[in-house]
């Protein structure tokens, strides 16, 4: 299968190609040439399948003529290898726990899988002995996954830019505290989406390029972009599995980057039975706004305490407008948006502990709210929950009042680096990596 750019100036890619680079030379996103369709023979034991085997077949039909299938099972059966519950929280609406991951962030899926599928693709360390350096922007999630995903692989340097005092404390002390010694994280007196914008320049950048060899691992990268298909599949198996009827079947994705959305949509195009999804958003409404006006207007994030989600610009809106044709009627009739406040999401964590005796993190508070709020009584709600209520801790306590049970990772203390903290300029970044290879 080949990639085309979303900008449509760059020469089209093989898969190798498209995930060694990340983004197209033309600074588009790529795009499956074709989204293969599922074979209806597969939903009739789907209620029987594993989250391996299910992740397998689709694995299978997206990248089944590049990669050998043997390979693809090894890298299935290792980055797929923890728990994804569904769990019914209350009548139609239900939440997908996709925080069981090795960092308790629904990144670990997306990232497992495209850590793996690099290393297949292209062996580390390389033979010239040049190593291979991955930059990643996070706003508190992405980057804890790819340094795990990529932790003490031999030949390879991670560069983790993330903004300076937006990140919880958890979030930063998994950052800034990893003992991996090829892991470099940078501290950006800026937003995400100004660390988003380095990354991008620095991939693109002609002398950065010429010196070292470089590669993102931000969602951008259709290796991560696809392995998120692999839950929506699994969730509806899980219904199945409950004999419920999922004629009307809604997701509802806590957007920021917008890759996990993406990802739906595009499942959905596989044959994926989904009726319609919901994107869900904190106070940084620029998708929200999009859905109802028809007009793009990025700006800057501001911070919330969904604040993974806090972004301005999403990289994967592109996308969006590319399956859709660039028709907002479409895209809105198969997406509707909503927004929280801070003050909405505490209510929402308060309201559904109180009710349901569920603690939600505030990622997927936003998610479960917009279901509560949107959803018909013909429906059923899936809530996509995309991150571990302790890593918001300091947030959460005080709502609940109860004592979160921290994960074995988030205690584990690990010894402190001195980290860098530059401006967002791309000649401070540049100076950062041409450095590292002195
Ligand atoms: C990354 C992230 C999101 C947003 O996902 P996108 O694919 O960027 O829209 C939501 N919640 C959490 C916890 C995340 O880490």
């Amino acid at each position: 299968m080949q990639y085309y750019s979303t900008i449509g100036q760059a020469d089209k890619a093989t898969l190798c190609e498209a995930v060694v680079n990340g983004l197209a030379p033309d600074g588009g996103l790529y795009m499956p040439e074709r989204i293969p369709t599922i074979p209806k023979a597969f939903f009739n034991n789907i209620s029987e399948m594993s989250l391996a085997d299910i992740s397998f077949v689709v694995a299978n039909l997206l990248f089944g003529n590049d990669l050998d299938s043997e390979i693809i099972n090894d890298i299935i059966k290792s980055a797929m290898s923890f728990d994804i519950p569904l769990v019914n929280i209350s009548e139609n609406k239900y939440i997908l726990e996709l925080f069981h991951g090795p960092t308790l962030s629904f990144k670990d899926i997306g990232v497992g899988f495209m850590s793996r599928m690099l290393t297949h693709i292209y062996p580390m360390p390389r033979k010239d002995g040049r190593i291979v350096n991955i930059l990643v922007a996070t706003s508190g999630d992405a980057g804890n996954a790819v340094a795990h995903g990529f932790m003490n692989i031999p030949g390879t340097r991670v560069f983790i830019l993330y903004p300076k005092d937006r990140l919880n404390s958890v979030q930063e002390n998994q950052v800034s505290m990893s003992d991996a010694t090829n892991v470099v994280p940078i501290e950006v007196r800026g937003s995400f989406d100004d660390c988003q914008a380095m990354v991008r320049n620095a991939i693109l950048d002609p002398e950065i390029n010429e010196e070292m060899v470089l590669t993102s691992a931000n969602s951008v990268n259709v290796a991560r972009l696809m392995s998120q298909c692999f839950y929506y599949f699994w969730a509806y198996a899980q219904l199945i599995r409950l004999g419920v009827n999922t004629d009307n079947l809604v997701f509802s994705v806590p957007s920021g980057n917008l890759g996990s959305l993406t990802a739906g949509v595009i499942s959905k195009r596989m044959g994926l039975p989904v009726k319609r999804f919901i994107a869900s958003s904190n106070s940084n409404a620029v998708f929200y706004d999009y859905l109802k006006t028809g007009i793009y207007h990025p700006r800057h994030s501001k911070a919330t305490m969904a604040n993974v989600m806090d972004v301005g610009d999403p990289a994967n809106f592109t996308r969006l407008l590319d399956l859709y044709n660039n028709n907002h009627e479409k895209m809105s009739s198969e997406i509707s948006g909503y927004t929280y406040s801070d003050e909405q999401i505490k209510e929402t964590i308060y309201n559904t502990y109180a009710t349901n005796g569920y603690v939600c993190d505030p990622h997927g508070a936003i998610a479960y709210r917009a279901l509560s709020e949107g959803l018909g009584n013909d429906e059923i709600g899936i809530a996509l929950a995309t991150t571990h209520p302790a890593k918001s801790i300091d947030s959460i306590t005080p709502v609940v009042g109860v004592n979160l049970n921290m994960s074995r990772q988030i205690h584990k203390k690990q010894s402190e680096k001195r980290v860098e903290c530059i401006y967002p300029t791309i000649s401070a970044l540049k100076n950062i990596l041409l450095n590292s290879i002195k």
